[in-house]
């Protein structure tokens, strides 16, 4: 049995283990763990007062997979419900013909299953930076609201504030039997355009996992994952026979070919079927494991994996 999570699953990597010991499913200890994370106020980039959209909404993003089946559950741009996962997870459990609802969809599946609701996302500290940003932007002092005809990818342009921040959280479980499951949950960047997805619902650029072979999941600038298939790519490079450590590192390279103007940071981790796991990302920076017989999580360094051409503005986790 492990778990190993980005950094910011610190805070649940705990109560996931202690699943795990009591004979959880390696569904339930990804979900518990990320759950912890989407309920932490002071963690602004997954669940409950995460930094929002360019309008001032929280958008939330998530998405489980189980490596038995590769079945997988995701929603995406979930408004008025912190735990994004759960969420997910249900719409996996509960055998909709589907696997990714988006907005209203999402958040009218979330009211039908009873999924626990929050009318206010944000606290007025949140909602404070928000507003500062946009009055920096606009060069205004007062500025609480974007008018409703304003170009907004104008406004977005706030996207290439150095200060802007971004971050997702990342688990991954090997129960008892020897099953694996990967979940991934943000609040994507902030500022975003409305309507923006990252790559962390979609299964196969932020998050994958085959019992055949390990799994994989994402932290980092979204929309590179998902125009390389980074999780997907790790594994069917596991597939082909290369080590996880190839196979990681093959997918970072693969970073590295993508063109275009808008080229960030990207992280990953991964383990494969026998536990082995390895963290890899453009800057430095660190994540956690933690095996049934050890009585805290450890921090291991990720391997660097320099990207090239990276942008300015790309969002820092
Ligand atoms: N991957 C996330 C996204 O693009 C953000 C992040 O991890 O920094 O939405």
């Amino acid at each position: 049995m492990i778990i190993i999570a980005s950094h910011n699953g610190v805070i649940g990597i705990d109560a996931a283990m202690q699943s795990l010991k009591n004979g959880g499913s390696a569904l339930d200890a990804v979900e518990i763990g990320i759950r912890a994370v989407e309920a932490d106020p002071d963690d602004h980039t997954v669940g409950y007062n995460g930094y929002p959209n360019i309008l001032g909404e929280l958008e939330l993003d998530a998405s489980i997979m189980d490596g038995r089946t590769l079945n997988s559950g995701a929603v995406a741009l979930m408004r008025g419900f912190p735990y994004a996962i759960s969420v997910a997870r249900q719409v996996m459990d509960r055998k909709l013909p589907h696997v990714l609802l988006a907005a209203e969809g999402a958040e009218r599946f979330a009211r039908e299953i009873g999924a626990e609701a929050r009318d206010r996302m944000l606290t007025d500290e949140i909602r404070e930076i928000w507003r500062k940003r946009l009055a920096a932007s606009a060069s205004r002092e007062d500025l609480s609201a974007i008018p409703d005809e304003a170009p907004l990818r104008d406004w977005v342009q706030l996207a290439t504030d150095p200060e802007r921040v971004a971050g997702t959280v990342n688990f991954i479980a090997i129960d008892s039997a020897g099953d694996i499951a990967s979940g991934v949950s943000t609040s994507g960047w902030a500022w975003k355009y409305p309507g923006r997805i990252g790559d962390s619902p979609i299964i196969g650029a932020g998050n994958y996992a085959d019992n055949r072979y390990g799994a994989c999941a994402c932290t980092g600038m979204g929309e590179m994952a998902i125009r390389a298939g980074s999780a997907r790519s790790v594994l069917l490079y596991l597939k082909m026979g290369m080590s996880l450590e190839q196979a990681a590192r093959q997918a970072m390279l693969d970073l590295r070919d993508l063109g275009g103007d808008y080229i960030g940071g990207m992280n990953l981790i991964a383990l494969d079927k026998d536990g082995k796991h390895i963290g890899m990302g453009s800057r430095a920076g660190a994540y956690i494991f933690q095996q049934a017989d050890m009585s805290a999580f450890q921090e291991v360094e990720r391997e660097l994996v320099t990207i090239p051409g990276r942008w300015a503005g790309a969002p820092r986790d």
